[in-house]
């Protein structure tokens, strides 16, 4: 029996943002999550009484601003703000580089490092304002193919444009402009962050991109933070949806999606309900959806092999920490409130401890010498900590799903004491400091979050799985071989991270569908266009 227009599987935050858009078009929208709370990978949770921490997701920047005004996020609870400064690298030799948004400022801090970087930063800023102009305006909408993008390239410069970001590694692309290992360094990071790629692999100078995509406030580019933990911006979302008509239930488990002559008709639970529904998007991953809730006999087999074939490999370990005081850096040396404090964090000295740092993760071993990215949310909102004491997460990027000696269960706690080992030799008091600890191992983010492989973006971001061959070639406009079923979650265009544009483009392509899918069924109930409501 058809009870719904559209079921969700999975309240992510592109699973709501799907749900919001339906559910504003008129459609009778169900969400179905699996577990407590909304958010999948964007939530914020309690590690010990009073200390609320981003689980996984720890930054936001991302978020489509069109989607923040058509779903007023703001008047439900939204509350963006940016770093500034927007990062801080200490070295070992406590020497430090701390970013602002002030150019000038920028600018005396490389020519510390190098006269010559300092002269060369603009021209490189420039590069990926570039790259930013060309590419938001396509991120809400389905993907360009591989042509249309050649089909723009008419000059020799913008050939050399789309080989420097498409086909370098960030190694190569910075030895371009750069000379200092520590300048070099402080770019890399985003090039590496949430991708199982190190350095010099070709493909990295694109990840980079993928993350300057971001607009908070209308500052371009910029990371930031959300008052009340990443789990703000879901929760907001999770309301737009409600108030707009759409219904969420959490800890129901969807099983199967049901499919009836080659059409998806609603879903069948993990405890035997049954909902049908007249259109069905997922939210789960790639694999998870075809491989599990649909099934390969309901698929055809070159489909189910390219899905097979989607390499899920990003895999991070989150250290969440609750604080009784903050690192006191060599390099910045205090534990009151500083600026460098209310930043993004990295330990990444150079390019090559980036690079050796994924070696040991290409082998199976979590990094000896981990990447380390961190914030500590408490100093810029004191809803996350009781007064006084901090909450810090740590994302130690290149943690390998699959290890080569023992298992996440097993070497969980080692990595947590080496993250902490790391951390000392910048903050010596960070032991101390520590009054809860708590980790979540990518089997942890499968088993509990449902990232098959542990997999930060639903599937690695380099540009082979990018555009029109995300999730898959041939499948990248968000509709399914089986008809009715649409994916909507960061395996589509345009990828990982909490952008919300994947579950928003879904939701067109169902709208753009509802005509044809609701004559073809010859139902009456909701056969008005949607989107004239
Ligand atoms: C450790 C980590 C750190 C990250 N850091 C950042 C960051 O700082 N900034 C940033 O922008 N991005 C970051 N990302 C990436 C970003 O969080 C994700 O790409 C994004 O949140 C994915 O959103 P989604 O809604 O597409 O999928 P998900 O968040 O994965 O949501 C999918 C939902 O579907 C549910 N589900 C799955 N199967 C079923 C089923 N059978 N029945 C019912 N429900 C189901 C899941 O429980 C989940 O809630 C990070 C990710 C991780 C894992």
């Amino acid at each position: 029996m058809i009870e719904r227009d559209a079921i969700v599987v999975g309240g992510g935050h592109n699973g709501l943002v799907a749900a919001a858009y339906l559910a504003k078009a008129g459609l009778k929208v169900l969400v179905l999550e699996r577990r407590p709370i909304v958010g999948g990978a964007c939530v914020t949770e309690e590690i010990l009484p009073g200390f609320r921490v981003s689980t996984l997701a720890y930054t936001c920047g991302l978020l489509r601003p069109e989607i923040k005004q058509d779903l007023r996020l703001s008047s439900f609870g939204l509350e963006e703000h940016v770093y500034d400064p927007s990062s801080f690298l200490p070295f070992p030799d406590r020497r430090y580089l701390l970013y602002r948004l002030d150019p000038e400022w920028n600018r005396k801090q490389i020519e510390r490092f190098s006269k010559a970087d300092a002269v060369a930063w603009p021209k490189y800023e420039r590069f990926w304002e570039e790259f930013a102009e060309l590419v938001e305006p396509t991120l809400l909408a389905p993907p360009v193919s591989l042509a249309d993008l050649a089909s723009l390239i008419q000059t020799p410069e913008a050939e050399d444009f789309l080989r420097r970001v498409m086909l370098m590694s960030i190694a190569d692309l910075l030895d371009d402009f750069f000379e200092s290992d520590e300048v070099k360094a402080s770019f890399a990071t985003s090039a590496v962050a949430g991708t199982m790629a190190g350095p010099r692999t070709p493909g990295t100078s694109f990840v980079l991109g993928h993350h300057t995509l971001g607009d908070i406030n209308g500052v371009k580019g910029a990371w930031g933070w959300a008052l009340g933990g990443m789990g703000a911006i879901s929760e907001a979302i999770a309301q737009a949806a409600r108030f707009f008509g759409a219904e969420i239930r959490t800890g129901v488990e969807v099983a199967h999606v049901a499919i009836r002559d080659g059409r998806a008709v609603g879903v069948t639970l993990a405890d035997g309900t049954s909902f049908g529904a007249r259109v069905v998007l997922s939210n789960a991953d790639p694999k998870r959806t075809f491989l599990g809730l649909v099934g390969n006999d309901n698929l055809p087999a070159d489909f189910v092999r390219a899905v097979s074939r989607i390499r899920f490999e990003s895999s991070s370990f989150k250290l969440n920490l609750a604080l009784r005081e903050l690192p006191d850096f060599e390099a910045i040396p205090g534990t009151s409130v500083q600026p460098h404090h209310r930043t993004i964090i990295d330990i990444a000295p150079s390019v090559d401890y980036l690079e050796h740092a994924y070696d040991d993760a290409r082998r199976g071993e979590p990094s000896r010498e981990p990447f380390l990215e961190f914030v500590l949310q408490s100093t810029n909102d004191e809803t996350v900590a009781p007064a006084g004491q901090h909450t810090l997460t740590v994302s130690a990027k290149f943690a390998p799903f699959d290890l080569a000696r023992g298992s996440w269960e097993t070497e969980s706690e080692p990595f947590a004491n080496r993250i902490l080992d790391v951390l000392e030799g910048y903050a010596p008091n960070i032991r101390r400091a520590v009054i809860a600890m708590r980790w979540r191992s990518p089997l942890d983010m499968e088993r509990e979050y449902g990232l098959t492989r542990g997999d930060v973006f639903h599937g690695a971001i380099l540009p082979d799985q990018m555009f029109s061959f995300r999730p898959v070639p041939g499948w990248a406009r968000y509709r399914t071989p089986v008809r009715g079923l649409y994916l909507c979650g960061a395996g589509a265009h345009p990828g990982g991270g909490v952008i919300g544009a994947a579950g928003h483009n879904a939701a067109m392509a169902v709208l753009e569908d509802w005509p044809s899918l609701v004559g073809k069924l010859g139902l009456n109930g909701l056969a008005s266009d949607p989107r004239t409501r």
